[in-house]
Parts: C-alpha cells; sequence; structure tokens
C-alpha cells in the first residue's frame, strides 16, 4: 500500500467564526436540491468552503446497493447539487465512496447508476486508489493510524452522510461516515480495537471542510441497510462534525450520551453546544435505537478478529466469504411454491445472472442484497433472511418492477 508521508490531521485545522458551530435545520419538502443550495449559502457559500482549493472530495454514504428511499444512501439529488455549487466556485468535484467490506464495489455502482449520474453531472469517480495516505492523528487512543485515498490531501473534504441508525454503532451520521474513506483493512482494525473509540480518533485525523446530512429519509430501527424508512424530511448541514451529530440527536430525540462515539466524543474534544440556525425543524415523535442481541454484536466482533488469520493464511476476508456463501447476512430465497416463474425479478434485478430462473436459485456470491427483485415480485414469492433482521423492503417509486433492466441513478 504506497504512501505519501504520515500526517496528523486532514482537512480544515481551525473555522472561523462565526460558522464554526453553526448547524443549519431546514426542511425539505419537494425540492432537496434548493434546501441543498440554501444550506451552503447559509454556512458562507461554497466559494469560502473551498477556500481556493480546485477539487472537492464528496463523500457520500453508499454503504450497499440499495436507494437514498429506503433511507440508506444519500440521496443522488443532493449530491448533484453540491457538485453543481462546486463547479460554480470553479473547482472540480470527484465522489470518494468505498461501500461496506462485504460488498462488491462496482456492483454497488451498478445497482446504484452511479456511471449515468457521475457522467450526467461530471462528477470524477475515484474507482481505484494508486496512492494512499497515512494519518495518525494526534491524541489518538486506538485507531493510532489509518489510510485514506490521497487526493484527499489537497481537497476541499465535503462530508454527505445519512441519518440513520446503525446495529454495531448505535447511530450512522457525520462522524461514522467517515469510515467509508479507509481501506479494509483499517475498517478491520476499527471493528476489532473498538468501533466507537476508533470513530472518535478518525475524527481527529479527519476534519471535514462541510457536513451535509441527508435526513430526506432516513433510517430507524435496525438500520443502516434494513432498517425502517424515517421519512425525516429534513437536511442538517454544519462545518463542525460533532456539532452536526449532536443537532441530529436532538431531532431524533436521541441521547448522544447513549451512543458510544457520541458520549467519548463530547468527553475528548470538550463541550460542544450546537448553534441551530435556519428553521425550526421540530423533533420526531418517534425514533428507535438499533434493538439487536449481545451475541449478535459478539459475532460480528469475532468476524472481524478471525479475519486477521485467515487473511495471513489465504488473502481473503472472511466477512466476504461468509456473507458469499449466504452463512451471515441478509439474502433473499425464491419460494419454489408460490413462483409462477413470470420472470419479473430477473427483469429488475441489476445484475447479470443473479437470479436462474430454471432452478428458482439466487447466486448469493453475486447477488448484492439491494432487494430490488423482492419489490419486483407479484406473487411476494421471495422471502428474505439474514442476522440484520431485514424486514421486506418498502416499495419505493420507480425504483425495479417497471420492467427491464434499470438501476437507482436512472431517474436522479
Ligand atoms: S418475480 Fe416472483 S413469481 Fe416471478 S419469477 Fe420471480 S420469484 Fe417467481
Ligand atoms: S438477486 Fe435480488 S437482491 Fe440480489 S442483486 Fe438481484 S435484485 Fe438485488
Amino acid at each position: 500500500m504506497p504512501t505519501r508521508t504520515p500526517i496528523t490531521q486532514l482537512g480544515v485545522t481551525g473555522i472561523p467564526p462565526p460558522h464554526a458551530l453553526q448547524v443549519v435545520t431546514l426542511h425539505i419538502g419537494n425540492d432537496i436540491e434548493d434546501a441543498t443550495r440554501r444550506a451552503v449559502e447559509l454556512l458562507g457559500g461554497m466559494h469560502s468552503l473551498l477556500d481556493g482549493r480546485r477539487v472537492a472530495v464528496l463523500k457520500p454514504n453508499f454503504v450497499a446497493g440499495r436507494s437514498s428511499q429506503t433511507g440508506a444512501t444519500t440521496n443522488l439529488r443532493l449530491i448533484a447539487a453540491v457538485a453543481e455549487a462546486v463547479h460554480a466556485a470553479g473547482a472540480e468535484p470527484v465522489l470518494c465512496e468505498f461501500p461496506g467490506t462485504e460488498f462488491d464495489y462496482e456492483a454497488t455502482y451498478t445497482i446504484l447508476g452511479l456511471e449515468e449520474f457521475c457522467r450526467r453531472h461530471e462528477i470524477r469517480i475515484l474507482r481505484q486508489v494508486d496512492r494512499w495516505l497515512e494519518v495518525r492523528p494526534d491524541g489518538a487512543r486506538r485507531l493510532k493510524r489509518f489510510h485514506v485515498p490521497a487526493e484527499l490531501a489537497d481537497g476541499c473534504f465535503i462530508n454527505l452522510p445519512v441519518l440513520k441508525t446503525h446495529v454495531v454503532s448505535g447511530m450512522s451520521v457525520a462522524m461514522k461516515n467517515l469510515m467509508g474513506l479507509l481501506p479494509r483493512r483499517d475498517r478491520r482494525t476499527m471493528h476489532t480495537l473498538g468501533i466507537q473509540q476508533c470513530i472518535v480518533d478518525l475524527n481527529r485525523g479527519i476534519r471535514p471542510a462541510l457536513n451535509i446530512v441527508d435526513g430526506s429519509v432516513g433510517q430507524d430501527g435496525n438500520g443502516p441497510l434494513y432498517g425502517r424508512a424515517a421519512n425525516l424530511g429534513v437536511i442538517v448541514a454544519g462545518r463542525d462534525t460533532l456539532a452536526v451529530d449532536l443537532a441530529c440527536c436532538q431531532l431524533c430525540g436521541v441521547d448522544p450520551l447513549t451512543i458510544g462515539h457520541w458520549r467519548l466524543g463530547q468527553a475528548q474534544f470538550g463541550e460542544c453546544h450546537p448553534q441551530v440556525i435556519g428553521e425550526s425543524v421540530g423533533r420526531l415523535a418517534s425514533f428507535a435505537l438499533p434493538k439487536v442481541s449481545a451475541l449478535y454484536r459478539f459475532a460480528f466482533w469475532l468476524m472481524y478478529a478471525l479475519d486477521y488469520p485467515l487473511h495471513w493464511l489465504t488473502g481473503d476476508d472472511l466477512c466476504t466469504i461468509l456473507f458469499k456463501t449466504g452463512m451471515v447476512g441478509t439474502r433473499p430465497r425464491i419460494i419454489d411454491s408460490a413462483c409462477t416463474r413470470c420472470g419479473k425479478c430477473v427483469d429488475a434485478c441489476p445484475l447479470p445472472e443473479a437470479i436462474d430462473l430454471h432452478s428458482l436459485r439466487v447466486n448469493l456470491r453475486t447477488c448484492q442484497r439491494c432487494l430490488l427483485c423482492v419489490e419486483a415480485c407479484p406473487e411476494g414469492a421471495i422471502a428474505v433472511a439474514g442476522m440484520s433482521g431485514a424486514q421486506k423492503a418498502p416499495a419505493t417509486a420507480g425504483a425495479g418492477g417497471a420492467g427491464g433492466k434499470r438501476s437507482y441513478g436512472a431517474d436522479q
């Protein structure tokens, strides 16, 4: 893994007042692009955020191939509005996001329709990382070093997370979203050394110039992939990552002391009182945190711990192997007795040869668990099983089921 000289902190080192702890909350209504533009303007405008840099690195949450309508991934229209503002300010937008460890990156990009989306909005996708930059954050307690793509060294880093729950870390908003910049081996380190403290250490090393949280849908319950779509209808934006996350807590009625990385962040970064500007968006009536057993958490931790010897011996990742065999994780299964062989699931699946209509089997080696086939099946003949407590996917307008191969990005 080639690297440049290690550094201690990436991104802005001091945000000038009055913007430091300001957090903008806005209703989205029907126009997420307009809400995004207004949030950027209220925080000083893109010119000021870029501060002379010619590249803006956009980091959405594309943890897996699930649409933003499920609340799992960042809305492409929000990303398009940010990219447009970056272009207008004379810089180049570069999209950088590596999906969850168990998923195939290119297949995930295909399901999300990123190729076409990025071409249309003139966004460069960072697919292959040729050079990694080693970061050794000052004051880190567990994650003493990690790597990020070297492009981040000179770019303006814009964090575009989703407001949602997470079965392992409790919540996944701005602080947690930075994890998707790291290579697989560093993410494994975070899981085995203790995810909550490692998220705090990660945020010692990376300071985004801007965070815009997509709360258009979001998830509560057992997120971050198959939780309940929360339909929040808001955007939360700010320059200080912890302040943004704490403002999201207020919105959702979540006590930040119940989430490890927010509790540790407040204790280690000092008092943080977000100054909320923009519109009053009130508080959600109910927002459920994940409910998973201690056994689930232990099994998740153990999977990463066992990955060290396996990877050393074979070069493969245990998590990916188990996922592809269907032994862990969410997976669709066709119920033979209920299937009429209409073929609509095959039409809806964005990936070739993931479903074999003759044998009525889903190929779990290639299937990326987007569940578009489940939505498309008119007979309810596809069951969903898995450790993460997945439910049948909510209906998503325009995503799958309409016949013909398609991906989520096609309409965005
Ligand atoms: S869409 Fe449903 S009924 Fe039709 S082939 Fe697929 S599983 Fe069978
Ligand atoms: S088989 Fe179903 S869950 Fe798997 S990739 Fe295709 S549509 Fe998605």
